[in-house]
């Protein structure tokens, strides 16, 4: 797929723009991790505009993670950007940059990565690698540490990764080197499980929260198409049914659903309004 023009992207992200700002205004005199609950949601975490006059606020520091280029984006794309809008930083950490090596001349790595820093700027995030391989993930002990040491350097206050009952064994390979590395630091970052290509990939799929996104879906979609080599006409349909069945479900028009792990510290999703 490869008709989406520079110039609808580059309108759609003005209009996108304008909105981030008159959001951020509205949200300017929330509190960090304030006192807002919504029905046994986790609480508001939103960061104001930095003051001249106050210490800067505390920024959450989240980092998403998949096996591949456009996962974060389809799974969690809205709730980035809400994220995003709310100050905070955001670290999109794929375990390949999507390349062959089998087939050297024809590796479309190059082609992956730019289409994931495309994706990272629409989302106002930061692509990371974790070094691995497209379809031969390794899981082992000399990568347990090294992913560890990869993610702890990152200090994140909240992790996304696949849900471990999925059909592609990247995703099962970045699942379970986080959730190592959580338990190798402390259990101490909040840990959510996404869904991605429902049925292809993710199955069992049961969400405890919901996040709405609603207003930044837009920027999801275009997220997503910025992986133009990766069928975004067929894998954004499925994504786009998905949000709006867990929007039926938690009351608005799209969400994101997750899995938080029964162990992990409650906090920082953006509130379901
Ligand atoms: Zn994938």
């Amino acid at each position: 797929m490869s008709g989406h023009s520079a110039h609808i992207l580059a309108e759609d992200l003005h209009d996108e723009h304008m909105k981030r700002i008159s959001r951020r205004n509205m949200l300017s005199q929330a509190s960090w991790l304030g006192t807002t609950v919504a029905v046994g949601l986790p609480l508001v975490a939103s960061a104001a505009e930095p003051s001249p006059n106050k210490t800067t606020k505390p920024r959450l520091k989240i980092v998403v993670t998949g096996g591949h280029p456009g996962d974060p984006e389809y799974g969690c794309g809205g709730t980035i950007a809400r994220y995003a809008d709310l100050g905070h930083e955001v670290v999109l950490l794929y375990l390949n940059k999507g390349e062959w090596t089998d087939k050297p001349s024809r590796d479309p790595g190059p082609i992956r990565v730019a289409e994931a820093t495309k994706a990272c700027e629409i989302l106002n995030a930061r692509p990371a690698f974790a070094g691995q391989i497209d379809g031969k993930a390794v899981v082992d002990q000399a990568h347990y540490e090294q992913f560890h040491r990869l993610l702890e350097a990152e200090k994140p206050g909240v992790v996304f990764t696949h849900w471990p009952i999925d059909n592609h064994a990247d995703h099962r390979a970045m699942s379970l080197l986080v959730y190592e590395a959580w338990l190798r630091m402390g259990r101490k970052f909040a840990l959510y499980y996404y869904e991605v290509s429902n049925g292809e990939d993710t199955v069992q799929f049961t969400p405890t929260h919901y996040v709405d996104i609603s207003d930044t879906g837009p920027r999801k979609r275009l997220a997503c198409y910025a992986h133009a080599s990766q069928a975004p006409d067929k894998f954004y349909a499925l994504q786009e049914m998905v949000a709006r069945m867990r929007g039926i479900e938690s009351g608005c028009k799209q969400a994101e659903g997750y899995i938080r792990h029964v162990q992990s510290p409650d906090f920082a999703l953006p509130m379901v309004s």
